[in-house]
């Protein structure tokens, strides 16, 4: 048995993997691949549908809102949506929290003039800082940036951050599916798929209909939320095998419960590594308890000289995927909706073998 850690492109449920692989070669007794099928045709066109609905249905996305799948993963949106957004209005607040926050920023700065905000509170004791819930906002920006999980560093938030009259725009690439949300809190949510949806390269946007007509001029037609709404997202060919996949994957959720379910499991994963490691001298993570990650959990071994060794080890007990992200250092174990709880069981069982073995 092998579980993979990887943080994304992430392990897909093995159900749908199964299903996918059954009809690869003859889809809908077709004859062909639905890789193989016209974007323009009946039966694609009702893959497709199906997908945006399933994902409506999960999420209970409000019709006031359009569910787009586009190209160019999740770094394709810090452009894009500020190419949207900032036509009218060229400045934007972006609250950093780690790494992905920040770097959405350099795509918006070439668009208009952002404001970084610090994420985190001002330290009141030693040790991680929380989150902050105020911020000193500009009302006139076009719009509050933020990522709810930040994938490298295992920051998540447990809230939604208050943005008064300001849409709230939110990088969900690593969170997204993986508990309820209230999308109505949401100007624009946006997820790359290589984590909770499925293969990279696509890209889900849920935007709120009303910041349809606020795109810069120079805005190219495939990043165009308006166009690509209008044209449910065919403007172009569309990924249509990612597309297909991740409608798999809706499926699949709520075959198993739906997001409520989804939760439940997530946070029951999440406690049990979170529960070894406090408890534990020789591995660690430092980020702040109420800002724990249930989706990326980064642990530190006290002894940094043994992380080749855990890595190796680990490895060959079918754990894979373990590393750190060079910034952060250490090892990362990426949970997403498709591990399931014996993965982390195993993954706990291992860390402590090996911690008794170097005691
Ligand atoms: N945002 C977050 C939170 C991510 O984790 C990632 C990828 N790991 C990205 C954006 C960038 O996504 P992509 O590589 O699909 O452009």
């Amino acid at each position: 048995m092998v579980y993979n850690f990887s943080a994304g492109p992430a392990m897909l449920p093995v159900e749908v993997m199964q299903q996918a692989q059954a009809e690869f070669c003859n889809f809908n007794d077709l004859g062909v691949s639905v890789m193989e099928l016209s974007h323009r045709s009946s039966d694609y066109i009702a893959v497709a549908a199906q997908a945006e609905q399933d994902l409506r249905d999960l999420m209970q996305i409000p019709d006031n809102y359009k569910v787009l799948f586009l190209q160019g993963g999740g770094r394709g949106q810090f452009a894009a949506l500020a190419f949207n957004l900032m036509g009218k209005n060229a400045k934007a607040d972006y609250i950093v929290t780690g790494q992905w926050s920040q770097s959405a920023i350099a795509e918006a700065e070439k668009v208009g003039t952002v404001r970084v905000l610090d994420g985190f509170a001002a330290a009141s004791e030693q040790g991680p800082r929380a989150l902050a819930s105020e911020w000193d906002l500009d009302p006139q920006a076009a719009y509050v940036h933020y990522c709810t999980n930040e994938t490298v560093e295992g920051v998540e938030y447990s809230f939604v951050p208050d943005t008064g009259d300001v849409p709230l725009i939110a990088d969900m690439s690593s969170t997204i599916l993986s508990r309820p949300i209230d999308v109505t809190k949401f100007g624009l949510i946006y997820a790359g798929a290589q984590k909770n949806i499925g293969p990279s390269g696509l890209a889900v946007v849920i935007v709120r209909e009303d910041l349809l007509n606020q795109a810069c001029p120079q805005t190219p037609a495939i990043m165009d939320y308006a166009a690509m709404a209008k044209s449910d997202s065919m403007l172009n060919t569309p990924p249509t095998y990612a597309w297909y996949l991740a409608g798999l994957v809706f499926k699949w959720l709520k075959r198993e419960g739906g997001l409520e379910a989804m939760g439940k499991r997530n946070k029951a994963k999440a406690e049990l590594l979170y529960s070894y490691v406090d408890a534990s001298n020789f591995y660690s993570n430092n980020v702040h308890p109420d800002a724990r990650s249930w989706m990326n959990i980064p642990f530190q071994l006290t002894d940094e000289s043994l992380n080749e060794a855990f890595l190796a080890q680990a490895k060959a007990e079918g754990l894979l995927a373990l590393k750190g992200h060079r910034i952060v250092g250490g090892m990362r174990a990426s949970v997403y909706n498709a591990m399931p709880i014996e993965g982390v069981q195993a993954l706990v069982d291992f860390m402590d073998k090996f911690a008794k073995q170097h005691a």
